[in-house]
């Protein structure tokens, strides 16, 4: 099956050209024009934008939590991905107390396997560290598993004290890992919490009042000083203040290996969503919390000068009826949003239309970056010869409308209901095939496949 692609503009995180994409089986065969070669199908990009498809790495399908799950399995939330033009996505395998990453990754795979419909991957969380754990991530990196999560909140459930994170950033560097850490500090947070709940202040908006930024900052630069003894590289996750990014730029500066992550929620809404009533403002409690208009605004000035180098989504959706557990106690409110779906939309149109990102840089936050730092490079976050050929047609003449009642999570509210955004997605390509048209998925059921990474960065070399 060969397909071109015609008269499109094919953007790059390093350039753009008007340019014809040649596609043969599932793989982008050239780019540039006067193909002679006789093919199945053509499409005519006139006028479009070619990009390639979105890489998200940081999503929780069908993840227990406690009595509840997240809201999308694999199916569900790998169609909305693909219907928001991202074509790849790294979930998080969390590793239960006593048990190991590897059974952790088995049973993430048996829950991905044949029913995502884009290409997978998982990081796995390390919640339980023994001897036995530290050992089996040189293995686990051997067979394509190069990245690990680390928690610096949630005590008792799923943090790693300093001594831990230490000991995993070190054999994280010598096996080829990279490690990503949840940054807030934990005990703090939790006093917090209870001091708020003993004062009968149970609201969803203490959630916020309860994680400060000062709670992020200070896990982020402990994070930092623990990467540096461990001559580690540091992945920073969700990242949400002024204060936590300011740290982020310091250790750059000094010539850290430090990257950081944001997420569209950081980057379009604010801590004004917990000012509405109780239901309405669970929907809106995650860690990090929302924050203030100030902490947004350095955000993007992160993005823009390269402090922060991907945005991915956190995607953990629940329920209005699971959120609502915890309206008389926001502790009790499980932490997250839905947002696999439009983060390619937001960012195209709160930072590219708004003119506070070039497309190029747009298209590095969103696919190049995380495909390269993750160890998917170049197979994925390009259109190039060899890569996949997973292709966003992009209008940028047309217009997107995001609301519950049309979107393909199965979540029954959406975090940005009702915003009409500049540009819309025509098509999405994936390993050369259509596979969604008009905001419909089209592909086969269950076609994703997963993908082997590249262990992380030049230590390796
Ligand atoms: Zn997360």
């Amino acid at each position: 099956m060969r397909t071109l692609l015609r008269h499109g503009t094919v953007v790059n995180a390093n350039g753009q050209q008007r340019a014809d994409v040649l596609v043969d089986g599932e793989r982008v065969a050239a780019v540039g024009a006067g193909f002679s070669e006789s093919v199945d199908c053509v499409i005519d990009a006139t006028g479009r934008l070619l990009l390639p498809g979105g890489v998200d790495v940081h999503t929780h399908l069908d993840m227990p939590f406690g009595d509840i799950r997240t809201a999308d399995d694999f199916a569900s939330g790998t169609i909305a991905a693909a219907c928001g033009g991202t074509t790849t996505v790294v979930d998080y395998a969390t590793q239960a107390k006593g048990g190991s990453l590897r059974e952790a990754l088995d049973e993430w795979m048996t829950r991905a396997a044949g029913q995502a419909v884009v290409d997978f991957g998982f990081h796995v969380c390390i919640a339980d560290l023994r001897p036995d754990v530290e050992a089996e991530m040189a293995s686990l990196v051997a067979e394509g598993v190069t990245s690990f999560k680390l928690f610096m909140a949630y005590p008792g459930r799923l943090m790693l004290n300093d001594d831990g994170i230490l000991r995993v950033l070190r054999r994280a560097a010598q096996v080829g890992g990279l490690v990503c850490i949840h940054a807030e500090d934990g005990p703090a947070i939790d006093a917090l919490v209870r001091e708020a709940l003993a004062a009968g202040h149970t609201a969803p908006a203490y959630h916020a009042r309860t994680r400060p930024p000062a709670s992020e900052a200070e896990a982020v630069g402990r994070a930092i000083a623990l990467a540096e003894t461990a001559e580690a590289a540091l992945y920073v996750v969700h990242l949400s203040s002024a204060t936590a990014l300011e740290q982020i730029a310091a250790a750059r500066e000094r010539g850290l290996d430090i990257m950081a992550e944001t997420c569209p929620q950081y980057l379009v809404l604010t801590e004004a969503a917990y000012d509405a009533e109780p239901a309405e403002a669970a929907n809106f409690v995650m860690s990090p919390p929302l924050r203030p208009p100030a902490d947004q605004q350095a955000l993007w000035a992160g993005l823009e000068r390269g402090d922060i180098q991907v945005v991915a989504t956190d995607h953990c959706p629940f329920t209005r009826a699971d959120k609502a557990r915890g309206l008389d106690d926001f502790s009790r409110i499980p932490n997250g949003a839905p947002g696999i779906e439009h983060r390619m939309a937001l960012l195209y149109d709160a930072g590219v239309a708004g003119g506070r990102l070039s497309v190029e840089r747009f298209v590095d936050v969103a696919a190049a970056s995380p495909a390269r730092l993750f160890g998917l490079a170049p197979r994925k976050g390009a259109i190039a010869a060899g890569a996949d050929a997973d292709i966003v047609v992009f209008d940028p003449a047309g217009t997107t409308t995001i609301s519950a009642a049309t979107h393909h999570m199965r979540v029954d509210y959406n975090p940005y209901e009702g915003r009409t955004l500049r540009g819309a997605i025509d098509l999405v390509l994936a390993r050369g095939e259509v596979i969604v048209s008009g905001n419909r998925y089209v592909g086969a059921p269950g076609r994703g496949r997963c993908l082997r990474r590249d262990p992380f960065g030049p230590r390796t070399a």
